[in-house]
């Protein structure tokens, strides 16, 4: 089943050698950027380890073991990430049993998302952390010998979100690992873990998925069209988690909106521009909002291949949109980069505490400034 892990041949490759020379470490630390597979990896790594197929199959994918560990059933593995946190007493008993019903809830719900649709995020209802009570259960749990399989698996996901205490008692663990144990560990922030921790894992590193790979696994959906795939694999940015995500909602309704944006500067359209951007008044509608400016920077890279690289294109089937703006400003090679440089700097500034409609208001007078003189 590692072939189905998508862009991570190197990390693959040293797992299977690992695997096949009987060298698995005790502990791992997979880094790097979000929604690449590095979870996937380590549920798979634990699942070879337990397999009960030939070596060179595995993970199969389909013995007990492994049907098991696909649905978070199997007693061998240790899944720790991070929750939210109902009382000052531990919500969760060194048995692991979850004490408190709604946390519990939400518990059960996050590993059905997680069985059923991984790429889609989870939204608990309070603050997550990994805390102390989770890794007391992992202690305890990692001392007692594997029920079913010949290793008990430890996936921390998220590791970073240890709180110090946690991560204080947990490298204790990391430090004398029981032989039957194999830990893993992972991260997007590495420079958010104890430099004790990083140390005593063997460090694996994701990257972040190439462009003609995502759309290459968007097109086996046959849901898109060529230019949706291009689009969406170029804005997810090498993320594959994210690509997705957006192929399932919104993306066609904010492709409209990014659209008509783009009319209301051509027709310099003022009062149904404020209108649109009315429902960015608040921040419920962020993530729209980072989509549309994600987008709008793909129009202006297009248009600056407009007129000499045509095959770059991503939004091949709206290049009398394109046009358009082109006839309005020929200048392209000097606004064009400026242009998308200003709505990075937006994005940023969009992730601290500032008013998005303003933010919209921003990038329309700038266009208008370009595309309307
Ligand atoms: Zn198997």
């Amino acid at each position: 089943m590692f072939n189905k892990i998508i862009g991570q041949d190197k990390a693959v490759e040293v797992l299977k050698r690992a695997l096949i020379q009987n060298k698995v470490a005790n502990s791992y630390l997979f880094y790097g950027p979000e929604g690449v597979g590095k979870f996937t990896t380590a549920l798979y790594l634990g699942m070879a380890i337990n397999c009960h197929s030939v070596l060179e199959t595995r993970p199969c994918g389909i013995c007990p073991s492994c049907k098991k560990f696909l649905s978070f059933s199997h007693p061998d593995l240790i899944y720790v990430f991070p929750f939210p946190k109902e009382t000052n007493k531990p919500d969760i008993s060194i048995e692991g049993e979850i004490k408190v019903e709604k946390i519990l809830n939400e518990y059960k719900a996050y590993i059905d998302n997680k069985i059923s649709t991984p790429w889609k995020e989870y939204f608990f209802s309070k603050n997550i952390g990994i805390r102390i009570a989770s890794i007391r259960m992992l202690e305890h749990r990692v001392q007692l010998s594997p029920n079913e399989g010949n290793y008990k698996i430890c996936i921390i996901e998220h590791a970073d979100q240890m709180n110090i205490k946690a991560a204080n008692a947990f490298l204790k663990t990391l430090e004398e690992p029981p032989e039957d144990t194999i830990i893993i560990l992972t991260t997007s922030k590495p420079n958010s873990l104890l430099p004790t921790i990083i140390s005593r894992c063997q460090q694996l590193p994701f990257h972040p998925i190439s462009k003609n790979k995502i759309e290459e696994k968007l097109l086996d959906f046959e849901t898109l069209e060529m230019f949706e795939a291009k689009m969406l694999a170029r804005i997810s940015n090498g993320n594959m988690e994210k690509a997705l995500r957006l192929m399932e909602g919104g993306k066609i309704e904010v492709r409209e909106q990014t659209l008509q944006f783009l009319n209301y500067i051509i027709n310099k359209n003022d009062l149904k521009f404020i209108e649109l951007s009315t429902q960015f008044r608040t921040s419920k509608n962020l993530t729209k909002l980072q989509e549309m400016i994600s987008q709008l920077i793909i129009w202006m890279s297009d248009l600056a291949y407009f007129k000499h690289q045509q095959s770059e294109i991503t939004n091949l089937d709206k290049t009398e949109i394109l046009e358009e703006l082109y006839d309005r400003n020929q200048e392209v090679e000097d606004y064009a980069p400026e242009l998308i440089n200003f709505m990075e700097e937006m994005l940023q500034r969009l992730n601290g505490h500032v008013n998005p409609q303003l933010v919209i208001i921003e990038i329309y007078n700038r266009f208008t400034d370009i595309f309307c003189m």
